[in-house]
């Protein structure tokens, strides 16, 4: 392995599904529901399988239905227009996107500003660009960004900010402030800004922003997600980019010889997806705060200091009140004390000191489940 992953081995999502498929555990790891998404939609990329649609190599940019449907979806909810051709790009999930991104745009010793903690992938693919991360770090008990710092970390070798809203593993939602005030620096200091926004329908109370929309953020913004959050389909691999021609341009050279397209059959599937109604998108809202709910109440009853997420389907805890520092040992035994797996926010950060005491749990799960690990990890 070389320096540059050095030290990045397996990720910990791997691990810990791992051990709780070895423990027969309930996983509240790795985030992915244990209810695929609608039944229409499956039906669809059935159909388009048995049809011969998407069989052999869809087209680089992937397949022009979901790239309507993906337009659409950005003028209907935040009205934004994209056009379809030139200004969307269909990548194999999120994590290629953020890839492809960060390979097309930075420069070797560039530096980019993103939250800590930071989803994995982000400190890898900076690290495989040869650029530097600098962290903002995103403190307990709100969360929020101190925009002063952020102010204060741009150097004349910055050259990219990477946010994410809704956050993981916080569960943070950038206001309109601060999405204003990110936009404002970076048109003043000429930064592109890399938005991960797959958790943009799983908003609990505000609604979603994308930065994308905001004054002078349309030419210099790269927005990302993906079908797997929404749709819950985590194991398609459908995502997609959206931004100005030359930066869709850019990204979509480094796709190219990544894994060149995502398959065709789930593509069509997808784009009928992202026409659903409505109704759709608040039932799946709906449901996820029913169950934030639930887990949120369980994990308190067990003497977890709570942050209430106002957005994913996470929630992070602090282990502190249960007589406990270090959450990385805590997860690793986890498993064996009361048949629970979660997720060690200290892996999310270079500062580990600020994340030792959190862990993450998921509530993408049937209420079932859910009220089960509860239980379980009341017996702490
Ligand atoms: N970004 C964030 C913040 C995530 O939590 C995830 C995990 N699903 C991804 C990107 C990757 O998404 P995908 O599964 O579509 O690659
Ligand atoms: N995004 C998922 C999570 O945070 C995991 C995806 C992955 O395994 N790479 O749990």
């Amino acid at each position: 392995l070389n320096r540059r992953l050095s030290g990045m081995g397996t990720t910990i999502f791997a691990e810990m599904s791992a051990l709780a498929t070895a423990t027969g555990s309930i996983n509240l790891g790795q985030g992915f529901p244990d209810t695929d998404g609608p039944e229409e939609v499956r039906e669809a990329a059935v159909r388009a399988l048995r049809e011969g649609r998407g069989n052999q190599y869809p087209p680089g940019p992937g397949v022009p239905e979901l790239r309507r449907a993906v337009a659409e979806h950005q003028q209907r909810f935040y009205g934004l227009t994209f056009d379809p051709d030139t200004e969307v790009l269909v990548t194999a999930g999120a994590t290629e996107a953020i890839a492809a991104a960060l390979l097309a745009l930075l420069e070797p010793g560039d530096e980019v500003i993103a939250f800590e903690p930071f989803y994995d992938s982000y400190a890898a693919c900076i690290a495989m660009a040869g650029a530097v991360r600098v962290p903002l770090t995103l403190r307990a008990p709100s969360f929020r960004p101190d925009l002063d710092e952020l102010r204060s970390l741009i150097t004349p070798r910055t050259r990219l900010l990477l946010i994410n809203t809704p956050h993981n593993p916080t569960g943070l939602v950038l206001e309109p402030a601060e999405l204003a005030a990110i936009a404002e620096l970076a048109v003043e200091h000429d930064l592109l800004v890399v938005t991960d926004e797959v958790y943009e329908h799983l908003v609990f109370a505000t609604g979603h922003h994308p930065i994308a929309a905001l004054p002078g953020m349309r030419e210099r913004t790269v927005s990302i997600s993906s079908a797997g959050k929404t749709f819950s389909f985590t194991g398609w691999k459908v995502g997609w980019v959206t931004a100005a021609p030359a930066l869709v341009s850019a990204v979509r050279t480094a796709k190219q010889y990544l894994t060149y397209v995502s398959a065709g059959p789930f593509q069509y599937a997808v784009a009928e997806a992202l026409r659903l109604p409505d109704g759709y998108f608040d039932t799946l809202r709906a449901d996820l705060l029913r169950k934030r709910d639930l887990l949120a109440d369980g994990l308190s009853a067990a003497g977890f200091r709570v942050f209430e997420p106002a957005g994913t389907y996470f929630i992070t805890t602090d282990i502190t009140p249960l007589g406990e520092k270090d959450g990385i040992e805590f997860c690793r035994s986890l498993p064996e004390r009361c048949g629970v797996v979660a997720i060690p926010n200290a892996v999310f950060y270079d500062d580990t000191e600020a994340g030792r005491s959190l862990v993450r749990f998921t509530f993408c799960k049937q209420d079932s489940v859910l009220t089960e690990a509860v239980e379980r990890l009341a017996r702490l």
